[in-house]
């Protein structure tokens, strides 16, 4: 069943008291807005162009021209980016929507307002954990501007089966209740082979998660998958035999499992891993990397440090990050000098093969993970960014794999590129991203002007479709849920 726009509000209004948690959109939509004297990345790679005035109408991007100051404007809405950076929104690949954490409810637009401060204004929900059809009915209010978000992308996770019929099955059935793809796991073969094959005859995308198991990415990449993430299933594929574990290790023990994926890049035969990233490249392979959402594994203690957690982090998020053997990915306990090295020397490997991958012209894309290991939300996709151009990235092909290259992963023909004809997803930037991507953090950055030390940065307005959204007042908002959060529980009995 196609959800329409008022199953899907009816269906929202009818689980209380969810509804009521959620308060009423802030973006602002315009007949004709104007955004003028910007300097624009368009998101292509292209070097930036400018000043330019860019004009939006019903969403879309309808003329761009160069800045002229003498010329009066005509519009219902006009932002002065003197200054500023014009940049596509950011699409963040691997983003799950959460309303709870560690067993306690969150506001539900926590992680929608910091996600929309930093400039994304899409997301693919690899999972739909909240629940496929609570996901699929945000995605339409979002839309609608009903409800502060960026646009959502629904893929849910395949929930496995016992015969290949019944894996063909499931795969319509979830096709139906409105999944735009398929976020996979560990399958037998077998099971698999079924699920892609009907996949790919009905054209629903799926995105595999490999882990360790009999499907690595040469398999994967045969068998059609449109992304891989992270890096699981890659020099898997190009370890001759097992990998090297110490014989005690346990896959279910989430610290083995963890630390010892940091010694598995080194395993990787280069001749093989060549071989492996050019079949990934022939079927089309887009390789969502997620490099931050490791980054703790190789310093644990700026992981748990970060500066955002101060005012952006509800107490839940943090106490589900720490170590706990019960938690996913909070693993952290007994975590010495050496696995930090080995780590650090992983991600080397691992980074100058995602360059390599883009090089031979793979499609690389930025996805944050966020919510699990010190990552949050928003911040965590612009950390991705950081490590990108760590991989050895310029900063513009960066922002080009943050925009039209997650666009075209997704196979959205109509976004991450600011140019006419195109929606209005729009990061009106305070500062220069090519210069410093820590101007994107809404934390800000320090700067020197004219002399003096001043503080600017942050995102300062995200267009999603033409609504427009004060990105500092959003990030207001998470502020004041953060504190409201914390009175909480300095007055619980
Ligand atoms: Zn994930």
């Amino acid at each position: 069943m196609k959800i329409t726009r008022n199953a899907a509000l009816l269906f929202f209004l009818a689980v209380p008291p969810v509804a009521a948690q959620m308060p009423a959109a802030t973006g602002q939509i315009y007949d004709k807005l104007v955004i003028r004297n910007a300097l624009v990345i368009d998101g292509t790679g292209n070097p930036v162009r400018g000043p330019y005035d860019i004009t939006v109408e019903d969403g879309l991007i309808t003329a761009m021209g160069r800045h002229n100051p003498n010329r009066a404007v005509e519009a219902d809405r006009v932002i002065d980016a003197a200054g500023m950076y014009v940049m596509p929104g950011i699409v963040d690949l691997h983003g799950h929507i959460m309303f709870s954490r560690n067993g306690e409810p969150m506001p539900r637009d926590y992680v929608y307002k910091l996600w929309l401060s930093h400039g994304i204004t899409t997301i693919r929900d690899p999972g739909s954990g909240e629940g496929l059809d609570t996901v699929v009915a945000h995605a339409e209010l979002s839309r609608d501007n009903r409800i502060d978000a960026p646009t959502i992308i629904p893929y849910r996770t395949f929930p496995g089966a016992a015969t290949p019929d019944e894996a063909r099955e499931k795969v319509r059935e979830l096709q139906r209740s409105g999944a735009a793809g398929l976020k996979v796991f560990i399958l037998p073969p077998d099971i698999f082979a079924a699920m892609m094959d009907e996949a790919n005859r009905i054209g629903l995308p799926v995105a595999v998660d490999l882990k360790i198991q009999e499907i690595d990415a040469l398999a994967a990449a045969q068998a059609g998958v449109r992304t891989i993430e992270h890096w699981y299933g890659i020099p898997d594929a190009a370890i001759p035999g097992p990998q090297e574990f110490p014989l005690s290790y346990n896959y279910d023990n989430e610290l083995d499992r963890f630390r010892w994926a940091g010694d598995i890049w080194r395993q990787a035969d280069p001749e093989l891993l060549s071989a492996v990233i050019d079949t990934m490249l022939a079927h089309g392979v887009s390789w969502d990397p997620t490099f931050a959402v490791y980054e703790a594994n190789r310093d644990l203690t700026r992981a748990r440090n970060l500066p955002w957690f101060d005012d952006y982090a509800l107490p839940n998020v943090m106490e589900f990050f720490e170590p706990d053997p019960s938690r996913h990915g909070s693993y952290h306990f007994d975590w010495t000098t050496s696995d930090e090295i080995m780590w650090a020397n992983n991600f080397r490997i691992w980074m100058s093969w995602v360059k390599e991958y883009a090089g031979r012209g793979g499609n690389v894309t930025v996805g944050s993970d966020a919510g699990y290991i010190y990552h949050l939300y928003g911040f965590g996709t612009i950390r991705e960014m950081e490590l990108h151009q760590e991989a050895g990235f310029h900063p513009l092909e960066v922002i080009q794999q943050a925009t039209s290259n997650g666009a075209r992963a997704l196979g959205l023909s109509n976004t991450g590129v600011v140019r006419v004809g195109y929606e209005a997803d729009i990061a009106i930037v305070n500062g220069n991203p090519l210069h410093n991507l820590k101007v994107l953090y809404g934390t800000g950055v320090d700067v020197v002007e004219n002399g003096e030390i001043i503080h600017r940065g942050g995102v300062r307005y995200t267009i999603k479709d033409g609504i427009v959204y004060d990105s500092p007042a959003l990030l207001e908002e998470v502020a004041q849920m953060v504190r409201n959060a914390r009175t909480d529980r300095s007055t619980a009995p």
